[in-house]
């Protein structure tokens, strides 16, 4: 029997239409995004060059000045208050800008982790440096044998007392594909503590500083050569105990919250958008086999079509999720729809680009050196490098297989 209107659970509503304040919030954050965004890094992309910390702390700190780089924080610690449709726009906007990304770790992935479950000297210490970009952060969750099978981690922590008189966890054990951990001032990572209960229950969520003697970071070069991935290893590393955030043997609970917000985040539409508007410009500049410009070749505009079709529909899961998000639901397993769907499209996005790249993109496979300036279209640069970096985006965050599973579990109940 139908339940009484009354009683039926209420759904977000999402409204999409753009009011007069939202025209004028889009045209401040386009203004903003042209003047501030610094031009010897606009230059730097223009070259093709990566951005190096620097650049990359500088960016966040102009955001941060501005009041508008943590939008999803709550307002006491620095959110912005916006509605789900400003938040869209500002990510709209930063994509259409093309300006560089501000790494998840600290911002996105530990922050709502410490307004949720850290101590209010724990919010107090961390949330403004995170805020500020005063701290690196990177994520020591896998392990050599724990991937998909966290829960499985190794990593030890075993309580001791110090000289001084304080307690510490003294750590040991080895973290792999440590993102960025190179310029990391600190980790959080997940140890643990209760060897003898089950794998879920003996794990605690350990903020760990990188300076600290016993950790060693270990570069990992991946297919396209880049460094972005590291080995770290924790050599009787002594962590005080007031580092672990919520209970001892509890982490399990903060591990999920944030595998949570790191999933949703991976979607990466707006950029989506943008990097589909590049490869349509590329499109139209390069042949098709038959001769004619390959916009016009109908199996290219076919696969091109697919592909936006997807992404649009992408992009109304996730405005779902935002509307959610501003009534108070955090993103719960829906977000493995996002990753699942957002990474395919990632993927497919650079399997284009390579097609319509062709041989451009060849020198610039793997770092190839070259002796003259390149030809063919901007685009097509990067496109071998961006397809073969490309590739891990279906294995970070948790596998798509592994999302597939919780989607089965979670949401459809199987
Ligand atoms: C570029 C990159 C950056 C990363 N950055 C970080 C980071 O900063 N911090 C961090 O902690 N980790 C990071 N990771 C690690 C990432 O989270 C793991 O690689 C991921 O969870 C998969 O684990 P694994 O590599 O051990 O593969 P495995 O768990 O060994 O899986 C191997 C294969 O088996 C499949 N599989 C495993 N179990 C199942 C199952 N039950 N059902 C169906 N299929 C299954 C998987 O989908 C996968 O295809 C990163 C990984 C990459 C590639």
């Amino acid at each position: 029997m139908a339940r009484p209107q009354e009683e039926r659970p209420r759904k977000s509503v999402m409204d999409l239409d753009f009011s007069a304040e939202d025209l004028a919030f889009q045209a401040e954050a386009r203004r903003f995004l042209a003047e501030a965004f610094p031009k010897d890094l606009r230059e730097k992309q223009d070259r093709g060059e990566d951005f190096s910390k620097d650049d990359i702390v500088r960016w966040h700190k102009i955001l941060a000045q501005k009041g508008w780089v943590a939008p999803s924080w709550p307002t006491q610690y620095g959110g912005t208050g916006w509605t789900p449709t400003q938040k869209y726009i500002w990510s709209e906007e930063q994509a259409r800008a093309d300006v560089l990304a501000i790494p998840p770790f600290g911002l996105s992935m530990l922050a709502p982790v410490l307004y949720t479950f850290g101590t209010e000297a724990q919010k107090q210490r961390f949330l403004p440096r995170i805020y500020n970009a005063d701290d690196w952060w990177c994520q020591g969750y896998s392990e050599p044998g724990a991937g998909s099978d966290l829960a499985s981690l190794k990593t030890k922590a075993e309580r001791i007392a110090g000289d001084d008189g304080r307690e510490y966890y003294l750590v040991n054990g080895q973290k792999t594909w440590t993102t960025l951990a190179q310029y990391a001032d600190w980790g959080f990572f997940l140890v643990r503590t209760d060897p003898n209960a089950k794998p879920q229950a003996g794990i605690s969520f350990l903020l760990i500083d990188m300076k600290s003697p016993g950790v060693t970071v270990r570069p990992i070069i991946t297919l396209e050569g880049g460094h972005e991935v590291n080995d770290v290893f924790l050599d009787n590393v002594k962590v005080p105990v007031e580092n672990r955030i919520y209970e001892e043997n509890q982490g399990w609970t903060c591990a999920k919250a944030l595998l949570q917000h790191e999933r949703s985040g991976i979607a990466g539409v707006a950029r989506s958008k943008r990097n589909l508007e590049k490869l349509r410009g590329m499109a139209r500049t390069e042949r098709s086999d038959t001769g004619g410009s390959l916009i016009d070749d109908a199996f290219f505009r076919r696969k091109l079509a697919e592909l936006e079709i997807d992404l649009t529909a992408l992009e109304f899961t996730e405005l779902r999720t935002l509307a959610g998000e501003s009534s108070g639901q955090g993103p719960g397993p829906e977000s493995s729809i996002l990753k699942i769907k957002g990474t395919e499209i990632q993927q497919r996005l650079t399997e284009l680009a390579l097609e319509a790249a062709g041989h451009y993109g060849a020198p610039h496979l793997l770092g190839l050196p070259h002796n003259q300036a390149a030809i063919g279209p901007f685009d097509a640069r990067g496109a071998a490098g961006e397809y073969f970096n490309t590739r891990k985006t279906s294995i970070y965050g948790g596998s798509n297989e592994i999302q597939r599973n919780i989607i089965a579990k979670m949401v459809l109940g199987l």
